[in-house]
């Protein structure tokens, strides 16, 4: 990963109280330096709290969308994470879903705090680091575009597309999925967009339909970080970090790419009128262990 580690970047926001981001500090050849990131964003339980598709489901008052997930995941006939896409045009149930159902939904789904400013926080730049946000998501989008109006522009989410019947307004094709390795299409063709070298993109992520994609960052020494302990994500992604506040990411972003220290973290947030409360670390190793002597075969 291109990052900003310079051990002699005395002027950077997390060790100087006197350096001003953006205002082109005089003398200070290195405020005018800016680097360039893409920072996208899965969005169901990682912008939410919950999947897009339980929520829907909820709308509908239908029930075991849960268990038609697994069954889906099971027989791998969708890319996981789009099991809601394939619902929406397969299943009786679901076939009933209008362009207005989905704007519903996202007004309805409970977003983690913060979103906004997080946004503003990338965008404005830390330490000459620049992060343009994009959400990259597997839900309909939109939910996703309801779901996050006044925080992300509609322009900057990359989301399943539907197609709908302009008589009915029935569903009656899905023009892109954004799941599995349709994540990592949508990254690529983001990337190359904003003539962004691979080294300048990070991915955060919850699930097991962003494994795909965070396996192509960090083969292109991107920067990964999972918001989950889910065992297919957590051992893939560079760092993890729970928090039900979206500006958490700004941790492991702050440390390992703008190169700040713990005070550093600190100091950045108290500048933006924000207090760390708690701070845990952990190092998570997930175990299964049985008895030897039955594994031995008789
Ligand atoms: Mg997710």
């Amino acid at each position: 990963m291109a990052n900003g580690c310079d051990s002699n970047n005395e002027l950077d926001e997390c060790h100087s109280e006197a350096y001003l981001p953006g205002m082109g500090n005089p003398g200070d050849a290195r405020a005018e330096v800016s680097k360039d990131y893409v920072l996208a964003s899965d969005f169901d339980q990682t912008l939410s709290f919950n999947d897009s598709g339980i929520a829907l489901s909820e709308l509908l008052g239908t029930s075991g969308f849960e268990e038609k997930v697994r069954g889906l995941a099971r027989i791998n006939l969708v890319q996981q994470g789009g099991e809601l896409a394939y619902l929406l045009l397969h299943d009786p149930e679901y076939r009933r879903v209008r362009r207005e159902h989905l704007v519903e939904v996202g007004k309805r789904i409970r977003l983690k705090r913060n979103i906004g400013r997080l946004v503003e926080i990338l965008e404005s730049g830390i330490d000459g680091h620049r992060f343009r946000f994009y959400v990259v998501s597997a839900a309909p989008e939109e939910v996703v575009q309801s779901a996050l109006a006044g925080l992300v522009p509609p322009e900057r989410i990359r989301a399943t597309r539907l197609d709908y019947d302009p008589e009915t307004g029935e569903i009656r094709a899905v023009r892109h999925v954004s799941a599995g390795y349709g994540k990592v299409a949508a990254l690529t063709e983001l990337q190359q967009s904003l003539q962004l070298p691979a080294d300048r993109v990070v991915y955060v992520g919850d699930g097991s339909s962003d494994v795909h994609v965070m396996l192509h960052v960090n083969r292109l020494d991107g920067y990964t970080i999972a918001v989950s302990e889910n065992p297919f994500i957590a051992p893939i992604a560079r760092r993890t970090i729970l928090s039900d506040d979206a500006l958490s990411v700004l941790v492991p972003i702050l440390e390992d790419i703008a190169g700040c220290d713990a005070a550093g973290v600190r100091g950045v947030f108290s500048r933006h009128g924000l207090e760390i409360q708690e701070w845990g670390k952990v190092r998570t190793d997930f175990l299964t262990i049985r008895d030897a002597a039955r594994s031995v075969p008789a």
